[in-house]
């Protein structure tokens, strides 16, 4: 019997899917980077697969592997690596690869040069986040290398793209200015005789609120598993609930301590659980004394500090006992907490909260798809 658990509803995943592509017009590409946000990257690219996705994104060329090594033959692409890395093997598993830079360029055409083999890429253009993407004083210099090496049949330049800064705040001038940026940048690729087939530029709030910036492909993250970073009126269902189950309970008087430091003083005499997760799963030490919980259908707040394995909770006079179950956040339908509501208690964002616990050692189980 589990003490703490992660279940992921893959039907939510597979429905969610559907849901956002019935949204627009282009294909999806599920982004199922750091372990699918948590919840587990080979089930969840197969649950958004079924779903109706029809590309898959990562970050690192292992994270990239792992997909393939698991027999997804989806198409793929992986945007955060280092020249130097063993681009041979994700070349030859038809890994598709983002490109930033010259040096990457360079990288990229010499490996397929020794090796024989085509490199797909995604040439990056940044347009205003300035985090990866080539600047646009290199860009037609990047086009240029990248078209010749085309020509002698090198790479394959399957995709130009770009990030949003500010996507999750509908309105945000900056989405005009990334989206003009990007329609130059894709108009300068034309001039250079490239042709590719996928330009994707929306990110989950760019699907779920900009039309205009969706091109041929979105790359879907958080909406996939349930977690719309902006208000919106699709029935996405969120994938991951985290529980664990009362491992003690007790009486306390009045004015006792509870927890490392004494952060929480009991008000009144009062029974307090124990609940064997902490930070060490991922659940965050901010979170102490603000972190919402569900006990038998009731709400209450994690009492004093998170400790790294485990946290106390004030009950009151509830009749709790060893083994009841301890919703930390769920799909919502039966009254508890979501991963949301935890992200707005720590003031962070739900990304943070589902991708750390699915990092920790609970035990993760899959279910809705056989
Ligand atoms: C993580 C990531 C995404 C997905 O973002 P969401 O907000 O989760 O939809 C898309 N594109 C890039 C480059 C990313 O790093």
């Amino acid at each position: 019997m589990w003490q703490a658990e992660l279940e992921i509803d893959l039907g939510a995943i597979r429905d969610n899917a559907d849901l956002l592509k019935a949204a627009t017009s282009a294909e999806i590409m599920a982004v199922v980077k750091a372990d699918g946000y948590g919840h587990g990257a080979v089930e969840s690219a197969r649950a958004a697969l079924a779903g109706g996705a029809t590309w898959l994104g990562v970050c690192t060329l292992g994270e990239a592997a792992h997909l393939r090594e698991a027999g997804i033959e989806a198409p793929m692409l992986a945007w955060l690596w280092l020249p130097g890395q063993p681009l041979g093997a994700a070349i030859g598993q038809r890994v598709d690869l983002g490109v930033s830079s010259h040096s990457q360029l360079t990288a990229v055409i010499e490996v397929a040069r020794a090796t024989g083999l085509t490199a797909g890429t995604h040439l990056k253009i940044d347009t205003g986040l300035s985090r990866g993407g080539a600047a646009a004083t290199d860009w037609a210099a990047l086009l240029e290398t990248a078209a010749a090496a085309q020509a002698e049949g090198l790479i394959d330049v399957v995709g130009v793209w770009s990030h949003l800064a500010n996507a999750d705040s509908p309105g945000h001038d900056s989405v005009d200015r990334q989206l003009k940026l990007f329609h130059e940048a894709l108009e300068a690729a034309k001039r250079a005789g490239l042709a590719p087939r996928v330009r994707h530029l929306a990110n989950s709030a760019a699907l779920l609120t900009r039309p205009d910036t969706h091109f041929d492909l979105v790359r879907v993250g958080i909406a996939l598993y349930g977690l719309p970073p902006v208000d919106t009126t699709l029935r996405l269902k969120p994938a991951m609930t985290a529980r664990a189950r009362v491992i003690h309970t007790k009486r306390l008087a009045e004015g006792e301590g509870v927890s490392y430091g004494y952060t929480y003083i009991t008000p009144r005499a009062t029974t307090v659980a124990l609940v064997p997760i902490g930070y060490a799963d991922g659940v965050p030490r901010h979170a102490s004394n603000i972190g919402p919980v569900q006990i038998n259908g009731a709400r209450y707040r994690i009492a004093g500090r998170v400790c790294m394995d485990q946290f106390v909770v004030d009950v009151g006079d509830a009749e709790v006992s060893d083994g009841d179950e301890v919703v930390l956040f769920g799909s919502g339908e039966r009254g508890e907490p979501t991963a949301e509501d935890w992200a707005r208690a720590i003031d962070t964002i739900s990304y943070e909260i589902v991708t750390r616990m699915g990092s920790g050692r609970v035990q993760r189980t899959h279910i809705g798809i056989a």
